[in-house]
């Protein structure tokens, strides 16, 4: 099958390699209608030291059943279905706690960006999509379900948004976006996003947000904080990852609120300290155990009610995936959708 393989900063490309089998009974193979790329994935294609052999990525994808191990249950060879990007149980102790990203048998998919996928624990993180065709229209929100669409709700979650709060969302990315619009579902009231690319935060506006913040840093601060009388907000949503954006969220972060990161932390040190004591502030957030939401999130994408899939503004085959990067890297696209 192709696959896309990762060789080194800036070095991606998409080549032949053998198909994935069945290799426990949990297993399932399945044959990938969508998949895309994630800003996540564009931290080893900044950093990742060069190596003669490539190593597969991508983690997001939603396909259709082909072949199903002797333990799985729930699912059947042909049937169209959402993956979270994690694997799981989704039976064990943290499972059930909602916490599927430590699930005790759980881990993360890496090699997505291809034309079939091995899915380990496939009865608990699979989930299918009856009535849902191969050319569906929905296609590209339900794959947001896969991670950009249960993080953005995750961090609105855990960052305890609800009826009345009002919320700092960092990053226009596609995670920071859905942010947005699950800050509006959960019922924020004031909705600052912030973020400097004039088409992403229009995007953000027609998703929730009622203000835009361009400015970044210190001046970024002083705009939130002017904004609400000088209080900064509930809920601070960090959806970047860079150690910038967390002293931003620091900033804004309203005394006893909420700073829930879900952006993949490029640091190994940060702040936590008085800066968070002295406000009685609350740090939070994680890998999105989107498993747990799937089920919530999945009826307002298929009757029409919210269209995440927004976030996709360019589509590419599977051979054209470096173009995709070099895309999403240049920030010439928010969102690379990929039919293979
Ligand atoms: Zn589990």
């Amino acid at each position: 099958m192709k696959a896309t393989l990762l060789y080194g900063a800036g070095d991606v490309r998409v080549e032949e390699v053998p198909d994935p089998v069945i290799q426990e009974p949990t297993d399932a193979i399945v044959r990938v209608v969508r998949t895309c790329i994630c800003g996540s994935d564009l931290h080893p294609y900044h950093n990742k030291s060069p190596e003669a052999v490539g190593r597969q990525i991508g983690h997001e994808f939603l396909g259709v059943v082909e072949e199903t191990g002797a333990a799985v249950t729930g699912l059947r060879r042909g049937d169209l279905v959402v993956s979270s990007f994690s694997y799981q149980d989704n039976t064990c102790d943290f499972c059930r706690e909602g916490l599927q990203t430590s699930c005790r048998v759980g881990g993360f998919f890496s090699a997505a960006q291809a034309e079939f996928v091995r899915v380990p624990q496939a009865s608990g993180t699979l989930v299918a999509l009856p009535g849902v065709g191969e050319d569906s229209p929905l296609l590209p929100s339900l794959l947001t379900l896969a991670d950009v669409y249960g993080t953005g709700y995750h961090a609105a979650r855990t960052g305890r948004v609800g009826p009345g709060s009002t919320v700092t969302v960092i990053g226009d990315g596609a995670v920071g976006l859905l942010a947005v619009l699950s800050a509006r579902a959960l019922g924020a009231e004031r909705i600052i996003l912030m973020g400097r690319h004039r088409a992403r935060t229009d995007l953000g506006r027609e998703f929730g947000a009622t203000d835009v913040v361009a400015e970044r840093g210190e001046e970024g601060v002083a705009a939130v904080r002017e904004l609400t009388h000088g209080d900064g907000t509930h809920a601070v949503l960090e959806a970047v990852g860079y150690l910038e954006a967390y002293e931003q969220a620091l900033g804004v972060v309203r005394p006893g609120g909420v700073i829930s990161r879900v952006g993949v932390p490029q640091y190994a040190q940060g702040p936590v300290g008085r800066a968070l004591f002295g406000g009685n502030v609350t740090l939070t957030g994680g890998p999105a155990p989107v498993r747990n939401y799937i089920d919530a999130l999945l009826p307002g994408v298929l009757d029409g009610t919210v269209e995440p899939g927004r976030v996709f503004d360019r589509v590419v085959s599977l051979p054209e995936v470096p173009d995709g990067y070099r895309a999403m890297d240049r920030r010439e696209a928010l969102k690379v959708l990929v039919r293979p």
